[in-house]
């Protein structure tokens, strides 16, 4: 993506937004065409990979800009879902579209394409190195002064009155803002790996799950036209999780998965600091049954321009705004949301045949620990 010289802008904006994935690239777009002007730091160059099952939910499409859903429209829908217990296979077919499957790089390339056209600056190839809060140039008022770059070798300085924190769960924005130590803990992880099918295309579109009981989690198959995305994640170790996906897939050996972490606890942790608001799995807002974390991605993404916003207009600090609002949808519900997972984990196990209808309920946002949160 063709990237802006660094020498051709003035390095002030209202906001900079560390990480250009989902969220990062969702927050850009909504602050640019509120007539904030917003920079992107990525680390990467796009197109750029993401592990990641690759499904997004009816309930997270709908978050989206209306305009981004017709290029998302060429994806593949899903409306079937399957759960393999003890070598039996319950399906469950829906009326309603439950979501699409698609390339993570694709969709991540067109998120932030979308933000760049309202009119995002967007500098890719540069991992955020510093981050401090002090006086302006003009010494009237304290913003964040940003350096970033590759190596440890700075190629962009810029400051910014407001710092959107979006850069995952290995991103480096939350130690450098003091929010959370250099190494942070994770109880979750997933390994997962990309595969050409090469069979028909018979059941295109299907998700299957397979529940994995010692591992306090799931494996996952998803069918797409010319691929299959396949993983196991939960909250056991590396070495058990390796060990369900050799039994899952033991064809599919010859393909190295890859590992990431899946941060859950964000809603008992601290999410930010004056006029820093973490997002996303930056924030640890993964969906702890399901690993979903693109719904709550964007959730927070609207939650943190909401707070940017009010901060503006009224001259206080958006960290107010942002952990009343966090608290309200993510901090309050968690108790529940856990319970919820360890519910249906327990589901999987005596009434396996339901499992299908109940994950398809999840994913509609219509289990009782869900919420209904629209855009705004
Ligand atoms: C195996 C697996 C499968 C999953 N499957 C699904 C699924 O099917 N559906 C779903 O909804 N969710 C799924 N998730 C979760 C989903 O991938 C994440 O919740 C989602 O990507 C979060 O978006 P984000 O923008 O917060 O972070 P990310 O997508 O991680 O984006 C962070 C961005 O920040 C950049 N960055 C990192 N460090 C720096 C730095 N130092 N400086 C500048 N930039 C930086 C990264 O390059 C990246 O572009 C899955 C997760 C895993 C691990």
């Amino acid at each position: 993506m063709k990237q802006p010289e660094a020498a051709e802008y003035n390095h002030y904006f209202d906001v900079a937004i560390i990480g250009g994935g989902p969220a990062g690239a969702l927050a850009a777009t909504l602050l640019a065409e509120a007539g904030f002007s917003t920079a992107v730091i990525e680390r990467k160059n796009y197109p750029r990979h993401k592990i990641c099952g690759g499904f997004l939910s009816a309930r997270a499409a709908e978050l989206l800009p209306g305009d981004l859903l017709i290029p998302l429209a060429k994806n593949v829908p899903v409306h079937s879902l399957e759960f393999v217990c003890k070598k039996k296979t319950y399906s469950y077919n829906s009326r309603q579209k439950l979501g699409i499957l698609l390339d993570r790089s694709i969709f991540d390339s067109q998120l932030i394409r979308h933000a760049v056209e309202r009119g995002a600056v967007l500098f890719e190839n540069k991992s955020i190195i510093n981050i401090q809060y002090k006086l302006s140039e003009t010494g009237n008022k304290n913003v964040y002064h940003l350096q970033a770059g590759k190596s440890n070798q700075i190629t962009l300085s810029a400051s910014a009155r407001y710092v959107i924190g979006a850069d995952g769960a290995l991103g480096k924005t939350a130690y450098l803002a003091g929010i959370s130590p250099k190494r942070r803990k994770f109880n979750g992880q997933a390994l997962s790996s990309i595969l050409p099918n090469i069979e028909e295309n018979s059941g295109t579109g299907t998700l299957t799950f397979f529940p994995l009981p010692f591992s306090a989690g799931m494996g996952w198959s998803f069918k797409a036209k010319n691929y299959y995305n396949r993983g196991v994640g939960g909250f056991a170790g590396r070495s058990r999780l390796a060990r369900d996906y050799v039994r899952l897939f033991p064809d599919n050996m010859n393909n190295q998965p890859h590992y990431w972490p899946l941060p859950f606890l964000g809603p008992l942790r601290k999410i930010a600091t004056g006029n820093l608001l973490l997002i996303g799995d930056a924030a640890g807002l993964i969906e702890p049954f399901s690993g979903e974390g693109l719904y709550n991605a964007f959730k927070s993404a609207y939650f943190a321009v909401q707070a940017i916003k009010e901060a503006d207009k009224k001259k206080v600090e958006a960290e107010a705004t942002y952990n009343r609002l966090f608290k309200k949808h993510f901090r309050a519900k968690f108790i529940a949301t856990l319970l919820g997972a360890v519910l249906l984990n327990l589901r999987a196990a005596v009434a396996p045949s339901t499992m299908p209808l109940y994950i398809a309920r999840l994913m509609e946002n219509k289990l009782w620990f869900n919420d209904a949160i629209q855009k705004k």
